[in-house]
């Protein structure tokens, strides 16, 4: 039983807990590293000033056990479930009152309900400030659904408690919830049932809160950041002359239609993140990526090329239409389309998708240990490859791409010499300097290295005469 701290001011620890990949030997720190926990943050800001709050991420810091804070909230994704529960555990033994949220939780509601006081459905802003009020009544709810699905007058985000120096990106943000799309292996939308799955900030107040973060880089943490034309349109237009560089995600599409990409790179766009997933027409129909449909991948790089911006493809292997040559193809298109860096995916059912409804239907999935569902371990039983055969093709392709030759290649696809030169400098420094990075995360000197990166996306002017590539047979 409880006793409620009614009216007084609390001990709150908003919680991370580590990914199981923290464990595994692909761990990279610097992946780990790059991205404060923004979402607890947002939330600690419904907390009243007189709390004492603590804000852990256990990829970077360690979390105090000991104690036993009034209220504990805890972030829960699928590789660190199990790692959350552990923790929820721990602390409700002695006596902290604990609160589970996030994708999981979302997912899988009645299998986190045991190990928390109060479970959050959904994104927490509606919600946490209702129960924050029922639990200094005295009288919070087992379950918080968020129905009402609105950021227009969220707070802005407790910044004061995130350790920068920690970070090699310090400055994520986010200005919208979700996506108007609804990919069949994608989480969004068992996140967002029930109400609203794509909505955005207010302008000004997205523009109020870029205004107020120090240095130049921004990272839009957002799904989709061009997904509403109209607001991504005057959120562009009112980061004219801020003077920022930036990265954000967009699909091929937004890419495609109109303007909007030349407006964002105008406003300081620099790389973006693109969900090409695969290159079978007949994978994007099975996983419902209308958006990618008919597509002309090519004339959507050649455009972001032209205006300067750096690609980050995300690729998924294992789709049924893969067949044995699928990393090759891949990995070959990949670099001779100059895309900067790479991300690729073991496909993955995640709980409370349709691909995950689909398998369990189909007797398709091997095992329900979340631990694996990593996106790197084949958990389920593939069609057209051999499980053994999807796995080798995955680190192969990892290794391929990022070989020095492949990035060799890769960069020299730009038209300009500068832009080949930092294309070489932003793959290689990501990916073959993993020491360096150890050591300037061990020394805790992240943030000092985002003049570099800024300097690395800064604006490329066009060169005048002999503006193209300086190795025109490969151009
Ligand atoms: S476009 Fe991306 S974020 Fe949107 S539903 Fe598809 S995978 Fe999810």
């Amino acid at each position: 039983m409880h006793s409620f701290p009614i009216n007084q001011h609390m001990k709150i620890k908003f919680i991370l807990p580590a990914l199981t990949e923290a464990k595994s030997p692909y761990w990279r720190p610097i992946k780990y590293s790059l991205f404060p926990p923004l979402g607890l943050a947002t939330l600690a800001a419904y907390c009243s000033p007189d709390d004492e709050i603590d804000l852990r991420d256990e990829h970077v810091e360690t979390v105090d056990t000991e104690e036993a804070p009034d209220l504990v909230v805890i972030q829960v994704y699928i590789t660190n479930a199990y790692r959350a529960y552990a923790l929820a555990d721990l602390y409700r033994s002695k006596g902290s009152y604990v609160c589970l949220g996030g994708l999981h939780v979302s997912s899988l509601p009645a299998e986190a309900a045991p190990h928390a006081d109060s479970l959050f459905i959904g994104p927490g802003e509606d919600t946490f400030p209702v129960f924050l009020n029922d639990f200094r009544a005295g009288c919070p709810k087992k379950i918080y659904y968020n129905r009402e699905r609105t950021i227009e007058e969220i707070l802005p985000v407790r910044r004061d408690l995130i350790k920068r120096q920690l970070y090699l990106v310090p400055n994520s943000i986010v200005v919208s919830r979700g996506c108007p799309h609804h990919c069949d292996f994608c989480y969004k939308d068992a996140f967002f049932e029930g109400g609203r799955s794509f909505y955005t900030q207010r302008v000004d107040a997205a523009l109020s809160e870029i205004d107020r973060l120090p240095g130049r880089h921004l990272y839009f943490l957002d799904d989709h950041l061009l997904g509403n034309q109209k607001f991504a349109a005057a959120l562009f237009e009112g980061m004219k002359g801020m003077n920022r560089v930036f990265q954000g995600a967009s699909t091929i599409d937004a890419i495609l239609r109109g303007n909007l990409i030349e407006q964002a790179a105008e406003a300081g766009l620099r790389s973006v993140f693109v969900g090409f997933e695969t290159l079978s027409q007949a994978n994007l129909r099975q996983s419902n990526k209308k958006q990618n449909l008919g597509k002309d991948y090519a004339d959507a790089i050649r455009r972001l090329h032209s205006l300067g911006i750096m690609i980050n493809g995300s690729f998924v292997f294992g789709l049924d239409d893969d067949d044995k040559d699928v990393f090759n193809r891949t990995v070959d298109w990949a670099v001779n389309n100059g895309l900067t860096t790479a991300t690729f995916h073991i496909l993955t059912p995640y709980p409370g998708t349709r691909l995950f409804q689909q398998m369990e239907k189909d007797g398709r999935l091997l095992h329900r240990d979340w631990d694996r569902y990593d996106t790197r371990q084949v958990v389920y039983k593939t069609k057209s490859l051999k499980a053994e055969e999807l796995k080798a093709g995955y680190d192969r392709a990892y290794q391929s791409f990022y070989s020095w030759s492949n990035i060799a290649k890769a960069s020299l696809q730009h038209e300009q010499l500068k832009h080949c030169i930092k294309h070489f400098a932003y793959a290689g420094g990501w990916k073959k300097f993993e020491p360096l990075w150890n050591f300037i995360i061990k020394t805790k000197g992240l943030n000092k290295m985002l003049p570099l990166l800024e300097s690395i996306l800064s604006k490329v002017k066009k060169e005048k005469d002999g503006g193209t590539s300086p190795f025109p047979a490969i151009a």
